[in-house]
């Protein structure tokens, strides 16, 4: 079954855990009444979750959710809490392979994905891609 529509932007988001939600729903926007929820991925919407009963936007949610973000911090590993800025400069400061950046970062294996990610899913989706790209940039 295709997931629902944003309310907003009419784009499809993807399903997410209502354990999640609740990890990064702001106190005042409980009780999380719904059992499907879904994210927006669209970056210039203002809403990031929402079910059949209406909408968290980027207010009711205590989390900076990165593609919802252009200005830093912004968050690239929840569980390490490790930042774009902080891979840009590890980069700037000598790592030149994914694993350098790793080790000078502290990026990734954190376990905890579920409750700390606003997907509900494993950091490394996100960081290997921007970690890639950066060092691309540097040799080139
Ligand atoms: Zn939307």
């Amino acid at each position: 079954m295709p997931s629902p529509a944003c309310p907003l932007c009419k784009k499809r988001g993807i399903s997410v855990d209502k354990a999640t939600v609740i990890c990064h729903a702001k106190e005042s926007v409980w009780p999380i009444v719904d059992d499907h929820y879904y994210i927006c991925e669209n970056p210039g919407c203002n809403v990031v979750y929402y079910s059949s009963k209406g909408c968290l936007t980027k207010a009711d949610v205590k989390t900076r959710v990165t593609f919802k973000e252009s200005d830093p911090p912004r968050p690239l590993c929840y569980c390490k809490q490790v930042t774009e800025e902080d891979v840009i400069s590890a980069i700037r400061n000598g790592a030149n392979t994914v694993e350098e950046v790793i080790e000078a970062t502290g990026i990734g294996g954190g376990g905890l994905c579920k409750f700390t990610n606003p997907y509900g899913r494993c950091c490394s989706r996100n960081y290997l891609p921007f970690i890639e790209r950066a060092l691309d940039r540097k040799e080139g």
